[in-house]
């Protein structure tokens, strides 16, 4: 199941992020697909916000994840820097998948071989300067039930 909306400004943008906060739990992978500047940092920094981190939230630079402590960890990952996928798994990102916190994980799709089986896939579309496509789609083993109490459709 994939549920799709498509936003036309960053406030909504930052509400599905918001609302998705309350509903994860330890655990719990968000992977963040779509092009530079397509909204997957703007995503993170509601979503952490929303979690109660009162750190600014930006893309991880020279460190691969940063970890932010709010309600519950939030592992922020940017993973566009990494010269091949295999020093994603090199980093013991399994370590921050089984750990206490949520984690989110931009540009998953560069790292695809070495996600958990049980993850959120979220995909951000431009569309134009301010309109972006969301499409949520939950893995075989996360389930449909988040995805249906988010609503975003
Ligand atoms: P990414 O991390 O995917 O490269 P960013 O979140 O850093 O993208 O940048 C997205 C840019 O697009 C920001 O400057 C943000 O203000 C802008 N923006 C405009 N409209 C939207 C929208 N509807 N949703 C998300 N971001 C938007
Ligand atoms: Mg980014």
């Amino acid at each position: 199941m994939s549920m799709c909306r498509k936003v036309v400004k960053q406030s909504q943008t930052e509400a599905i992020a918001a609302k998705l906060a309350t509903l994860l739990k330890p655990g719990d992978v968000v992977c963040l697909s779509g092009d530079l500047g397509a909204g997957k940092t703007t995503f993170t920094k509601a979503l952490g916000k929303a979690m109660g981190i009162r750190e600014n939230i930006t893309s991880p630079t020279f460190n691969l994840v940063q970890e932010y402590e709010g309600d519950m960890p939030l592992y922020h990952f940017d993973v566009y820097r990494l010269l091949k996928p295999s020093e994603f798994r090199d980093l013991g990102a399994e370590e921050y998948f089984s750990g206490a916190g949520v984690c989110v994980i931009e540009w998953a799709n560069l790292v695809k071989e070495y996600l958990p089986e049980r993850h959120l896939w979220i995909e951000i579309k431009w569309l134009d300067a301010r309109r972006r496509e969301i499409c949520i789609t939950p893995s075989e083993t996360f389930g449909n039930a988040l995805v249906k109490e988010l609503g975003i459709t």
